[in-house]
C-alpha cells in the first residue's frame, strides 16, 4: 500500500538544497555511503511529525535540525519538511482529504516550529493526534534498526514484554492504569490525612458535646432566669417606687403634722405660762380694788350713817312746822339728794363714755395688730411650705437619679488615705465628650458612683469598712479581677462597617489611671450609633447580641427590647453641676429653720394680741352695760326729780326753784354728805366695772387655760401616736429602700438597666410572683449547681460537629472514589491482560509461519515466563530452528538472533499491520541466503504496509520495487538519486 508519496524537505540538516523523494511504490530501497544522509530521511518524517525529542533526533538542541552549512555553502535560516500521504483509505480518520500534506518548519531567528496540515497552520498537539495513527511515532516496529533487532532478541524477559505491550495497546492502559493509580494514591494519603483530622475531632467531640450540652444548659436556665429575674426585678422595682413615694409622703406628711403639733403644744404651753402669770398679776390687781371698793362701801355707810344723824338734826330745827311744810322740806331735801346723784350718774356716763372711746380705740388698734400678724403668719406658714416641697422634691430626685451607694462612695473618697489601692469614682476617672453626654447618660446606669480599685483586696477591705462603720453601700470595680464582656473580633469588623456606626462604647471614652478594663466592663458590649434608625437596622443585622444606644438616647437592648423617648436635662448625668444654692438642700432646710423661728415668734405675739382683743372686747361690753345702767339710772333719777318737784308745787303751789337751776352754794350739812356719798358710789361703780372685768377676764383666762390644758392633753396623745406610726414609717421605708437599692444595684450591674430605662420597657408578664421567686431561686441553685462552662463551647461544638459532618463526608466521598479507582484499575487490569494474552496469542499463530518462511523451516512460540500473573510476566521464545535443539536463545549466532527477532517482528506486524515501516539495515547480519529470504519476505506485506528499506545488501535492493540514491557530491549535502535499479551506478555509487 502506497501511503506516504513524497518528502520534501530543505534546510532539514545535510538536506540544504529543496530535496524531493517522490514515492510511487510500496517497497523502497534507500542506498548509499556511510553518512551520505540516508538517516536524515527517516529523521525528517518523524521531524515534521512533530517529534519533540532533541536526542531522538540525534541532536542537543532544535538549532541542530537546520543544515549547519559547508564548505562554501551557509547555514541555513530555517528547516521546512513536508510530507505528502495518501489518504484514501482513511489512515486519517480525521482528515477528509484523500492527499494530506504536513509540514514542519523550524526558524533560527524565532527558534519556533510552525505546523500546518494541507496548508493550514495548526498546532503541534494537531499534528502529533494525527501522527498517532501512521504508527510512526507510537509503535516501535514502525521504525526498525538493527538496534531494535539486537534488544529484541538478546533482552530479558520482562523487558521484551514492552514490544508486546505496545503492540497490544496496552500502554494507553498502562498510562491510564497509572494515572488512576496516582489518582488513588493521592486520595489515600487524602484518605489518611482525613482520617487522621476526623479521629481527631472525633476524639475531641464526646467532651465537647458534654461541655455545649452543660453551656447549652446554662444558657437556657440563664436565660429562662434572666427573663423572670429582670420582669420580676422591674415590677418590683416599679412597685418598690410607688410604695416607697407612699411611704415617704406619708412620712413627710407625718413629719410635718408632728412638728407642726409639737410646735402648737409649745406655744400653747407659753401661752398658758403667760397666762399665769398675768392672772397672778389680775389677782393682785382685783384685791386692791376690792380693797378699795370696800373702804368706799365702809365709808359710804358711816357717811350715810353721819348723814342719817345730821338729817334728824335738821328734822329737829323743823319741829314747829305743819306736816305740809314738814312734807315741803323733805321733798326739798330727797329732790336735791336725788339731783346730786343725777349730777354724780352723768358724770359716770361722761367717764364710761371716755373710756369706752378708749376702749374702742385699743380694741381698733390691736385688731389690726392681729390682722397683720395674722397675714405675716400665713406668709410664713406658706412660704414654709413652698420650701419644704422644693426640699421634699429635690431630695426625691437625688434619691431616684442616684442609689444611696454614693454615700458610701462618698465616704470611700473622703476615707481614701485609711484605705489602700482607691482609684476614684467612676465619675471622677472618665471624661466624656459633650456630643455622647446623652447616649452615655443611659448606657451608665449608677455606674457613675461606681469605685475603682487597683485590687478586689482593697475593695473588699474598703466595702468591709463601710460596713463596720455604717456607712452606706458601695459598688466597687477592682481593676485586678474585672473580667469584661466583649464583641467578637470578627464581629467588629462587620458591626464597623454598619450605616451611621459611631464606635464601640469602650472605645468612645476615655479614662484616668489605666483603666481601660474598666471601660471594658461598663460598655464592652454596647454600641453607639448616629441615630435611632441605625441603631434598629443594626440590633437586626447582629441578631440583637449587644446592646445599642444612639447620640438622641434610644436604645436597643441585647435580645431585642427597645427603650426610648424624649430626654430631659435631668437625663444627662455628665452635664457640669452647677452650685446653684436656691437649690441647695442645705440652704433651704436653714432657711426652713430661720421661717419656723420666725413663725414660732409671729404665733406667740399672734396669741397675745388675740387675748388682748378678747379682752379688749370684753372691756368694751363691760363699759357699755355699765353706760347702759348709768343712763337708765340717770332716766329714772330725771323723771324722779319731775314727780318730786310736782309734788312739791301742789303741796306748795309754788316752784321748787323756779326757773333757776338748783344751787348748792348754801347747802347743807345733808347736802354736802350726799354729795360725797354719790361721788364715793360712783367711784365704787368704775371700781366695780373695773373688777368685772378683770373677774371677767380671769374666768376667761381660766377658761382658757383649762381649754388649753384639756386640748394639750390631747394634742400630745395624738403626738405620741403620730411619733409612733412616723417611727414605723421610717423603720418600713428604711427597709424598703434597703431593698430597692439591692434591687437598682442588680438591676444595674447585671443588667446595666436603671430605673429610667425599666420604665420605658415592657417585660414578661409575671402571673404569680411567688411561684416565679421560688422559680429564681430554683433556678439560681441549678445554675449553682452546673458550675463553671463556656459559652463558646456551644459555638465550638456547633463549629466541630460542622467540621465532623463535613470531613464524614469528605470520607465517604474518598472512600468511594478510591472504590472507583479500584474497580477502574481491575477493569484496566483486565483489558490489559485481555489485550495482551490476545497480542500473544495472535502473534502465537502468526509466528511459525513467520520463521518458517525467514529460517526456511523450524519453529517457534512466545511463553509467558510467568503465566499465572499474565501482566507482569515475561515473554520467552521458544525457538526450534529447523534441525537443532535450542534451550536457550542466547545460543543462538548473530545472524539467528535477528532472524528469531525479525521473525517475530514481522509476526506483530502480520497482525497488526502499519501503513508505513522504516527498516533502517536490519538485515545487515545476514548472510546472502537469508538476506533474500527476508526481502521476499517483506514483500508479503506490501499489499497493507509500504516499506522504506535503508540497505545495503544487494540481496535486499534486488527486492525493492524502487530504489534512491543517497549521495554527498557537494560535501555536505546530500543529495538524492533516483537509481531505477541501474545496478551499474548503484554499485559505483556504493564505492563512493
Ligand atoms: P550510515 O550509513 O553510516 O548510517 P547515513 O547515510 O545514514 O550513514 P546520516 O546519519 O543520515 O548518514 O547522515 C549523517 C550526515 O548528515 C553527516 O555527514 C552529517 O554531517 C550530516 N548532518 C547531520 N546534521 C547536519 C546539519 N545540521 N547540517 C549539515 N549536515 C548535517
Amino acid at each position: 500500500m502506497l501511503f506516504l508519496k513524497q518528502i520534501r524537505a530543505t534546510g532539514f540538516k545535510s538536506f540544504a538544497d529543496t530535496t524531493i523523494l517522490n514515492f510511487t511504490k510500496e517497497m523502497i530501497g534507500v542506498v548509499g555511503p556511510n553518512g551520505s544522509g540516508k538517516s536524515n530521511i527517516t529523521d525528517s518524517i518523524r521531524w515534521a511529525l512533530g517529534e519533540q525529542s532533541n536526542k531522538s533526533l540525534r541532536g542537543s538542541n532544535m538549532d541542530d535540525i537546520v543544515f549547519s552549512g559547508s564548505v562554501g555553502r551557509p547555514a541555513a535560516e530555517y528547516a521546512e519538511v513536508t510530507l505528502v500521504f495518501d489518504n484514501q483509505r482513511d489512515i486519517f480518520s480525521t482528515l477528509s482529504t484523500d492527499i494530506v500534506e504536513i509540514t514542519r518548519k523550524f526558524s533560527k531567528k524565532n527558534r519556533e516550529s510552525e505546523f500546518y496540515i494541507n496548508g493550514v497552520k495548526c498546532k503541534l498537539r494537531d499534528i502529533q493526534d494525527i501522527a498517532l495513527e501512521t504508527g510512526l511515532t507510537k509503535s516501535s516496529i514502525a521504525i526498525i534498526s538493527q538496534g531494535t533487532i539486537s534488544r529484541f532478541a538478546e533482552a530479558k524477559p520482562d523487558v521484551r514484554r514492552e514490544i508486546f505491550d505496545e503492540a497490544a495497546g496496552v500502554a494507553k492502559y498502562k498510562k491510564r492504569k497509572l494515572e488512576t493509580q496516582r489518582k488513588l494514591e493521592k486520595a489515600s494519603d487524602n484518605l489518611l490525612r482525613i482520617k487522621d483530622i476526623s479521629d481527631e475531632i472525633g476524639r475531641r467531640l464526646p467532651t465537647l458535646k458534654k461541655k455545649a450540652e452543660k453551656a447549652e444548659k446554662y444558657k437556657h436556665l440563664a436565660e429562662e432566669l434572666q427573663n423572670i429575674e429582670l420582669a420580676v426585678l422591674a415590677k418590683d422595682a416599679l412597685t418598690y417606687e410607688v410604695e416607697l413615694e407612699k411611704l415617704r409622703t406619708a412620712k413627710r406628711s407625718l413629719e410635718i403634722k408632728t412638728e407642726k403639733l409639737a410646735n402648737e403644744i409649745n406655744l400653747s404651753q407659753d401661752e398658758l405660762d403667760v397666762m399665769l402669770s398675768k392672772s397672778s398679776s389680775t389677782d393682785i390687781e382685783i384685791n386692791e380694788l376690792n380693797s378699795s371698793f370696800q373702804k368706799i362701801v365702809e365709808r359710804v355707810a358711816s357717811l350715810k350713817t353721819q348723814k342719817q344723824k345730821v338729817d334728824s338734826k335738821e328734822s329737829e330745827k323743823h319741829s314747829e312746822a305743819n306736816i305740809d311744810e314738814i312734807k315741803a322740806i323733805n321733798l326739798k331735801k330727797e329732790y336735791d339728794e336725788k339731783t346730786i346723784s343725777l349730777h354724780s350718774e352723768k358724770d359716770l356716763v361722761a367717764s364710761f363714755e371716755a373710756q369706752e372711746k378708749e376702749a374702742k380705740r385699743e380694741y381698733d388698734q390691736i385688731s389690726d395688730s392681729f390682722e397683720r400678724i395674722h397675714l405675716k403668719r400665713q406668709e410664713i406658714e406658706s412660704e414654709k411650705n413652698r420650701l419644704q416641697f422644693k426640699l421634699d422634691d429635690i431630695n426625691q430626685r437625688a434619691r431616684t437619679s442616684s442609689i444611696s451607694a454614693s454615700s458610701g462612695a462618698k465616704n470611700i473618697i473622703e476615707n481614701k488615705n485609711r484605705l489602700s489601692g482607691v482609684v476614684g469614682t467612676v465619675e471622677s476617672l472618665i471624661s466624656v465628650k459633650e456630643e455622647y453626654h446623652v447616649a452615655f447618660s443611659l448606657i451608665t446606669g449608677n455606674h457613675l458612683q461606681s469605685v475603682v480599685f487597683k485590687t478586689d483586696e482593697d475593695a473588699k477591705k474598703a466595702i468591709e469598712f463601710l460596713k463596720r462603720n455604717n456607712f452606706g453601700r458601695v459598688n466597687a470595680l477592682p481593676v485586678s479581677t474585672l473580667n469584661p464582656s466583649s464583641i467578637a473580633e470578627a464581629q467588629k469588623q462587620v458591626i464597623k462597617k454598619a450605616p451611621g456606626f459611631i464606635g464601640f462604647a469602650n472605645e468612645l471614652i476615655e479614662i484616668k489611671e489605666n483603666c481601660q478594663v474598666v471601660l471594658d466592663y461598663i460598655y464592652g458590649t454596647a454600641i453607639v450609633t448616629k441615630t435611632f434608625d441605625d441603631a434598629v437596622r443594626l440590633g437586626r443585622s447582629i441578631n440583637y447580641r449587644y446592646g445599642i444606644v444612639s447620640l438622641d438616647g434610644q436604645r436597643v437592648m441585647p435580645r431585642g427590647a427597645m427603650s426610648g423617648g424624649s430626654v430631659s436635662k435631668a437625663t444627662n448625668i455628665f452635664a457640669a453641676r452647677r452650685v446653684d444654692e436656691s437649690i441647695n438642700p442645705e440652704t433651704i432646710a436653714k432657711n426652713i429653720q430661720t421661717l419656723n423661728n420666725l413663725y414660732e415668734d409671729y404665733q406667740k405675739e399672734f396669741n397675745a394680741l388675740r387675748e388682748s382683743r378678747e379682752k379688749s372686747s370684753v372691756k368694751i361690753q363691760e363699759i357699755m352695760s355699765n353706760i347702759k345702767v348709768s343712763k337708765f339710772s340717770i332716766t329714772s333719777l330725771e323723771s324722779n326729780l319731775e314727780v318730786l318737784s310736782e309734788n312739791y308745787k301742789i303741796l306748795t303751789g309754788k316752784e321748787l326753784y323756779g326757773d333757776k337751776n338748783v344751787s348748792f352754794s348754801n347747802e347743807s350739812e345733808s347736802i354736802r354728805i350726799s354729795r360725797e356719798i354719790a361721788k364715793l358710789e360712783s367711784q365704787r361703780n368704775e371700781i366695780s366695772v373695773k373688777l368685772n372685768i378683770l373677774s371677767n377676764s380671769r374666768t376667761q383666762n381660766s377658761d382658757r387655760q383649762h381649754e388649753i390644758n384639756k386640748d394639750n392633753k390631747e394634742k400630745r396623745n395624738t403626738l405620741n401616736e403620730w411619733k409612733d406610726t412616723l417611727a414605723s414609717v421610717k423603720s418600713d421605708l428604711n427597709m424598703m429602700e434597703n431593698t430597692n437599692i439591692m434591687i437598682l444595684q442588680k438591676l444595674s450591674e447585671k443588667y446595666n438597666l436603671n430605673l429610667d430605662a425599666v420604665r420605658q420597657m415592657s417585660f414578661d408578664v409575671i402571673e404569680n410572683v411567688e411561684q416565679t421567686r421560688a422559680r429564681i431561686l430554683e433556678l439560681s441553685m441549678e445554675l449553682k449547681e452546673i458550675g463553671d462552662v463556656s459559652i463558646d463551647s456551644i459555638e465550638e461544638y456547633k463549629g466541630e460537629q460542622e467540621r465532623f459532618d463535613y470531613y464524614d463526608v469528605q470520607l465517604k466521598d474518598i472512600q468511594e472514589a478510591i472504590e472507583k479507582l479500584e474497580s477502574i484499575i481491575a477493569d484496566i487490569d483486565i483489558e490489559m491482560k485481555t489485550q495482551f494474552k490476545k497480542i500473544v496469542d495472535d502473534v502465537n499463530a502468526a509466528l511459525p509461519e513467520a520463521f518458517k518462511k525467514l529460517f526456511n523451516g523450524g519453529t517457534a512460540t512466545l511463553i509467558y515466563t510467568d503465566p499465572d500473573n499474565i501482566l507482569e510476566t515475561g515473554i520467552d521464545i521458544d525457538v526450534q530452528p529447523p534441525g537443532k535443539i535450542i534451550q536457550n536463545i542466547n545460543l543462538l549466532s548473530g545472524g539467528e538472533k535477528s532472524l528469531v527477532a525479525l521473525s517475530v517482528l514481522f509476526s506483530i506486524l502480520k497482525v497488526r499491520p502499519l501503513p508505513l515501516v522504516i527498516l533502517d539495515e536490519v538485515e545487515a547480519p545476514l548472510d546472502v541466503a537469508n538476506v533474500t529470504r527476508f526481502a521476499k519476505y517483506v514483500r508479503e506485506f506490501v499489499d497493507v504496509t509500504q516499506f522504506i528499506i535503508v540497505t545495503h545488501r544487494e540481496g535486499t535492493m534486488e527486492n525493492c520495487d524502487i530504489l534512491f540514491g543517497v549521495t554527498m557530491q557537494t560535501k555536505g549535502i546530500t543529495k538524492i538519486v533516483n537509481l531505477d535499479l541501474k545496478w551499474d551506478v548503484i554499485k559505483k555509487l556504493l564505492k563512493n
